[in-house]
Parts: structure tokens; C-alpha cells; sequence
């Protein structure tokens, strides 16, 4: 299978290709050239399967004469070793006809845990297949540094560079990042927000010298292979709840946009899916363009939910895509505007297209806690605010019939220990491996919210410039 950009001005890649690369050449996402399709019966078959094996099953087809294909069943196999709960990916009721699919048994106790172990192993092994080395670059809001750290800490062929928003992270979330101690780790607080950390790396990959220089990749879900990864537990929970011959719903704690765009790819592969309803804190310019057809971001507002405090969604802009007819013209024309005005109209027809599979729901913080409250007391499960903020906008979505509603829950509660002790009374129990971790001494550099001064601190890091081995690399570092 080719991948191609949502730009159309870069050239279609293999799985391998568009892995090692994630964002286009032109600035557009890679996306498959077709969606493969899983016929009913190979959607039922899944029932009863590991979750590994069910996750290979549904990967395989988008690596179909890919040289990863290889990997694939081993990498899935150790990736899902490491996860706390022997179903990966268990169900769990809350009310009649509406459940929770707990994303959080990985090693940070994050649903990016479900993606990142996957792809840092397949991209490993890709890199040592062609005897060379790469610069995985990233910008996190609190989970994705943490998950890809832990899924890239040591691998040989990969030097790992985080940038996050200094002190707009949980405590909790900035030393899951800072303790790790592989020379390959670099943690980078900037002094801006996530958007402006955002920005940082969307410029370096526009630097094509210095891309090319230190073969700069991407983990942040603009990769697709991410989107893939989290594919699997949306059929594996469908399945569980009566899916080919059932269609379910899915609420999705929405920031970045791209799990729930891995729930419009498997309705796209068959899976059926009834509704997509996006869930977001008072970041909400998702939810108002669902109103109004104006996509205008604003700045961003920080909320219980940081992983979810983003205003421009970067992968929206594959379902734009698709929204477009797949017409990459289109999709340059909007993202142009958006750049030069700070926003984009949808026409009617993508607007109308937009609404058949999706709603949305924006949930203020006060909701927010006593939907921890009300959870805990009528069901004894403790949610983390993201999980709070879904469970509360799928409370608010009605008029689904028949079709269970799965609410995607996204970290485990002693990520944000305080914001759920204060909604609940109850202090979360924090797991041993979490204590243990939390407690090591924290290695950081703290840099200007200014392009030159992150690229310069990278290109003086890497390994893969070839400019200074291991013994003259200089690092600069901060107590945190
Ligand atoms: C990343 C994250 C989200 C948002 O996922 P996107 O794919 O960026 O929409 C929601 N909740 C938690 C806990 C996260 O870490």
C-alpha cells in the first residue's frame, strides 16, 4: 500500500517510508491511498482473539507488501507485553448501554502508551534494516513525552527530543519524562504553550537542510502509523459489544484529534460505527466549527485536562481531506487561509459530511468535576478529568437508539492525582511502578520559546549529524 500527502505535492510513500518520515515534505499528514476494507466476517472473527493478535489482523492490511509486515506480529507481541491488564484494552460498564474502554494498563498509564510502544519498536527495527540512525522530534502536552520516551528510551537507532510547554504540565507528567536516564533522552522545557512548542517542530521539519542533516522524524500523531496503532480497540471493543451485527457509538477525549480519527478510519474499513462524538474541554474550537462551519482556533486555555489543551488540532486536517473528496488542492487552499487569517470555512457539503458520523461536545470544568463526583458515587469507578470530560459529553448525547456508547478513557487517575482528589475527596491510588519512577532525580534543559535556540540545542545533541559522536557531544542541562 502507498501513502499520500493531504497536500498532494509530495511523493506517495511506502508504510516504511511514510513511518521514517511522518509529516510530508509539503506539510501535509500521509494518508493511506484507499482504505482497506474488513468484511464482516473477518470483523467478527476478531472475537475471542489476544489483543495482540487482533491488533496484527487489523494493522496487517495497511502493510501489505511493506517490509515492516515482517515485524509486525513480533513488535505487537512485545509491545503489549509490557501493559498491566491482561486484556490490554478492557470494557467496563458504567450505565445501561454505556462503557468505558480502559486505554491506561500501558507502562505510563496513557492511551499513547497503545500506539508509541508500537511504533518506536517498528521504526527501530526499519532504521537497523537500513543501517541508519534518526532524530525523533516531538511536542507534548503531558502524555505523548512521557509515552514516547518510555517506548524510545535506549533503542540504539533513535536519539528522542521532547519539547514541552514549562510548568503547563502535571508534576506527575513532567518527572515521567525527566527521569529517564538514556543517553538517547532529551527533554526540552520551553517557555511558551503547547501550540508554541507545536509550531517549534512543524518549523524544524520545514528546515529541510536541517531535517535531511539529522533525518528529523516525528512522533507526535501527525505519523500515521500512530493512527494505525490506535486502530485495534475500536474493533476490539465493538466486538465485544455485538459489532459486525451491532453498530456502536464512541466518545473520544479529543485534543490533537487523532485517536478519534483512528475511529473514522475503521468505520471507513468497515467497522459500523453509529456516532463519533467529539469530546473537548473549554479549548473548543473543534465543537464551534461543528456548529457554525468556522474553523477559527483561538488561544489556548488551560484546563484540568492539559492533554487536551489545544486549540489547532493537527490532524484534522485528514479528515478535512476526506471531507474534500480527497481533493489536495482544497486542503492547501484551507490551510493556506488558516495561516494567513488564523481561520477556514467549511463549505456546506463538508460541513453536512462532517455532521453524518460526528457531534460534539465542549465541557466546562465545573462539569467536569462533578462528573468525577456523580461517576464515583453511582459506580465506584474514579475517572481522570480527560475521562471525565468524555464520560460527561456522552452523557449529553442522546438519540442513539440501540447502539451502545463506548467512552474512550485516556489516563489512569493517579496521572492527575489532584485535580481528582479535589472533584472527589478521593486521592487515586498511585500504582508501585509509578512511585518508584517518580521519585529519581530529573534531567531537563530550559530554552527560549525561539526556533534557533531549540535547533540549535538539537543539532548539537543528535548523533545522526555525524558532527560529534558520543564522546564529543555536549549537553546542556537543568535541574528541573
Ligand atoms: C493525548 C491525549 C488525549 C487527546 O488525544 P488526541 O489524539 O490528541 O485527540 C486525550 N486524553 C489524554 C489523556 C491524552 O493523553
Amino acid at each position: 500500500m502507498k501513502f499520500v500527502s493531504t497536500r498532494g505535492e509530495a511523493p506517495a510513500l511506502s508504510f516504511e517510508g511514510a513511518l521514517l518520515a511522518a509529516l510530508a515534505r509539503d506539510g501535509g499528514l500521509y494518508m493511506p491511498e484507499a482504505w482497506p476494507k474488513l468484511e464482516p466476517e473477518a470483523i467478527a472473527g476478531l472475537a475471542g482473539l489476544d489483543y495482540a493478535d487482533a491488533a496484527s489482523r487489523v494493522m496487517r492490511p495497511f502493510l501489505a507488501g511493506d517490509p515492516c509486515l515482517a515485524d509486525l506480529e513480533i513488535v505487537l507481541e512485545e509491545a503489549y507485553g509490557s501493559f498491566h491488564h491482561p486484556a490490554v484494552a478492557p470494557l467496563r460498564q458504567i450505565a445501561p448501554n454505556r462503557f468505558i474502554l480502559e486505554l491506561f494498563h500501558g507502562p505510563t498509564l496513557a492511551f499513547k502508551d497503545l500506539a508509541m510502544q508500537v511504533v518506536a519498536r517498528l521504526m527501530n527495527r526499519a532504521l537497523l534494516r537500513r543501517g541508519s540512525h534518526t532524530t525523533v522530534i516531538g511536542a507534548t502536552s503531558g502524555d505523548t513525552g512521557a509515552a514516547a520516551i518510555e517506548a524510545f528510551r535506549g533503542l540504539e537507532a533513535i536519539d528522542i527530543f521532547i519539547m514541552h510547554p514549562k510548568g503547563r504540565i502535571s508534576d506527575v507528567q513532567r518527572r515521567q519524562m525527566t527521569t529517564a536516564t538514556e543517553e538517547n533522552v532529551h527533554n526540552i522545557a520551553v517557555e511558551g504553550t503547547f501550540d508554541d512548542c507545536q509550531n517549534i517542530v512543524k518549523a524544524l521539519f520545514g528546515d529541510l537542510t536541517l531535517r535531511d542533516r539529522l533525518g528529523l522524524t516525528g512522533i507526535n500523531s501527525i505519523n500515521f502509523a500512530r493512527i494505525l496503532a490506535q486502530l485495534p480497540y475500536y474493533f476490539t471493543a465493538a466486538v465485544g459489544l455485538g459489532a459486525p451485527h451491532r453498530a456502536v457509538a464512541f466518545t473520544v477525549p479529543t485534543g490533537n484529534f487523532g485517536d478519534i480519527f483512528a475511529g473514522y478510519a475503521a468505520s471507513r474499513m468497515g467497522l459500523p460505527v453509529a456516532r463519533l462524538v467529539i469530546a473537548t474541554n473549554l479549548n473548543d474550537s473543534l465543537v464551534r466549527m461543528l456548529g457554525s462551519g468556522l474553523y477559527e482556533p483561538t488561544s489556548v486555555v488551560a484546563t484540568s485536562s492539559p492533554s487536551m489543551d489545544i486549540q489547532l488540532a493537527s490532524n484534522f486536517e485528514r479528515l478535512l481531506f476526506e471531507l474534500a473528496g480527497r481533493d489536495a488542492g482544497r486542503v492547501r487552499s484551507l490551510m493556506g487561509e488558516l495561516r494567513k487569517t488564523g481561520a477556514f470555512r467549511l463549505n456546506d457539503a463538508e460541513l453536512a459530511s462532517l455532521r453524518e458520523l460526528f457531534a460534539a461536545h465542549a465541557i466546562g470544568e465545573h462539569e467536569t468535576e462533578m462528573t468525577i463526583r456523580s461517576l464515583v458515587e453511582e459506580t465506584g469507578v474514579l475517572a481522570d478529568p480527560h475521562t471525565a470530560v468524555a464520560v460527561a459529553a456522552a452523557r449529553a448525547e442522546s438519540g442513539l437508539g440501540s447502539s451502545p456508547m463506548i467512552v474512550l478513557s485516556t489516563a489512569h487517575p493517579a496521572k492527575f492525582p489532584e485535580a481528582v482528589e479535589r472533584a472527589s475527596g478521593r486521592m487515586p491510588e498511585q500504582p508501585e511502578r509509578l512511585r518508584l519512577r517518580l521519585g529519581q532525580h530529573e534531567r531537563c534543559a530550559l530554552l527560549p520559546n525561539e526556533y534557533g535556540a531549540v535547533a540549535g540545542f538539537i543539532a548539537t545533541n543528535a548523533r545522526a549529524g555525524g558532527k560529534s559522536g558520543a564522546h564529543g557531544r555536549r549537553r546542556t542541562e537543568v535541574r528541573a
